[in-house]
This record gives structure tokens, C-alpha cells and sequence, in this order.
């Protein structure tokens, strides 16, 4: 069954750090949502990659997506090569999502910026009716990138209210125990001396004071977003 939503990360931990909270307030909504995992984080410093596997199957049942995948690509070697290209599109027209969020294309790790432009590619490619690759060709109708952690010089495209979804995000970000218990920074997110799960927290009351709610997560589109009902919108503006 394809999904109407589905994150696409190099590590995983990656999607519960970024976009959690948009996940489940799909999931709320009745949506059918997805988790792609490009790599299943053998290079990472803490843990390992069987314990990561046991921890990201615990946070997708707290996450309540209906499939989590692993690409099973090398960690810290993502390239956007060929063969890179040819699993991400088998996986996209698996998934066959409407909408996909990605990893923002500025990164400090390389396997988060080539995550991004990869999974990109692929999105496309997946729509090409003779490209070769397994599955039936689908292409998504929409790419939403993460804007979370990130410090670019440019405003979120909108942000998602996630207020009634944090703790459950933090309940899911916990479950990776092995990377974050004790951890005072991780991925793209740089130390401040708060524990990282305070950190999450900081980061994600700042933006959802954007919108003038308690949390929310920062997205970002190429394309401009359209406004059906220009007296029904919300954000105070004075
Ligand atoms: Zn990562």
C-alpha cells in the first residue's frame, strides 16, 4: 500500500530529530506514512548498527508509520552515484509516497547533504517510465525539505505545529538511547552545554514561536506555497 508521507534520512535517528512531530500528526490525521533509512549507521561513533536497528523499530511504533525501510547503504560513503540512484528509486516507487521530506541540501555531515541531492535525483527518476529500476514508475507530488537545526540565511517556507505531538517525538527520540543519553550535541546540532533532548526542545519552541504556537517543525519548498483563503489565515502579524 503506498503512503501518503514518507521521511527520507542517511542515518537513522535523523528523521526523529527533524520532522517526528509532522509524522505524527499525519499519522494522527489517519495518513499513511513511511520512513526510509539510506544507511543503518555502522560508522556512527556511539552504538552500533544492530542496537540503532532495535532502536529505530521501537521509535517508528512510537511514531506509528505503517513501514520503516533500510536502503542499507554504506555509512559515511553516500555518493550520488548510479547504483546509489537505482535503490533509491526501487524504494521511492515502493513507497510510492505523495509527499516526501528530505534532509536540508546544507549539511555538516556529507551523508546528510548527499542524502538530500540523492534522494532528490531519485524522487524524479522514479517517475521516468523506462528508467531501470524495479517497481512501477511513480514520482512524488511534492518535496518538502527540513529546515530543523538549520541556520541558512532564509525563512521556513511554513512551519507545522507540532505542540500536540512533542512528546511523543521526545518519547521517540529517546528510544535512541545508545546516541543521545548523555549526548550534549548530535548531527547537525551543535553544543550549547543543554543535554541534547533540552536541545531538541530549545530548537523546536524557537520555531514554533514563528507561527505562535508552542512547537512547531521549519520546512522549506523551491516552490511557493499557494493560499486558497487569504482571510482564514493565521499568524498574527501585529
Ligand atoms: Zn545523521
Amino acid at each position: 500500500m503506498p503512503v501518503h508521507l514518507l521521511a527520507i534520512a542517511a542515518h537513522r535517528d535523523d528523521v526523529e530529530l527533524t520532522c517526528a512531530g509532522t509524522l505524527l500528526k499525519a499519522s494522527d490525521s489517519g495518513y499513511r506514512t513511511g520512513i526510509l533509512d539510506l544507511t543503518e549507521g555502522e560508522s556512527g561513533t556511539r552504538g552500533s548498527a544492530s542496537l540503532r536497528a532495535e532502536e529505530a523499530e521501537r521509535a517508528a511504533a512510537v511514531l506509528g508509520v505503517s513501514e520503516r525501510r533500510n536502503a542499507g547503504l554504506r555509512d559515511a560513503y553516500l555518493s550520488n552515484d548510479e547504483a546509489t540512484r537505482r535503490v533509491l528509486v526501487a524504494q521511492i516507487r515502493r513507497f510510492a509516497p505523495r509527499v516526501v521530506i528530505l534532509p536540508f541540501p546544507v549539511g555538516r555531515h556529507p551523508d546528510h547533504r548527499v542524502a538530500s541531492e540523492v534522494s532528490r535525483d531519485a524522487c524524479f527518476l522514479a517517475g521516468l517510465a523506462r528508467y531501470d529500476a524495479e517497481g512501477e514508475p511513480h514520482r512524488p507530488m511534492k518535496v518538502l525539505y527540513s529546515l530543523a537545526y538549520r541556520e541558512d540565511p532564509l525563512k521556513p517556507t511554513f512551519v507545522v505545529d507540532i505542540s500536540a505531538q512533542f512528546s511523543r517525538k521526545m518519547e521517540a527520540i529517546r528510544c535512541y538511547a545508545s546516541q543521545f543519553d548523555g549526548a550534549k550535541a548530535a548531527g547537525e546540532i551543535f553544543p550549547t552545554g543543554q543535554d541534547l533532548y533540552a536541545l531538541v526542545e530549545t530548537q523546536d519552541a524557537r520555531n514554533g514561536s514563528l507561527i505562535r504556537t508552542r512547537f512547531g517543525e521549519p520546512f522549506f519548498t523551491h516552490e511557493t506555497v499557494e493560499i486558497e483563503d487569504v482571510i482564514a489565515m493565521g499568524v498574527q502579524s501585529m
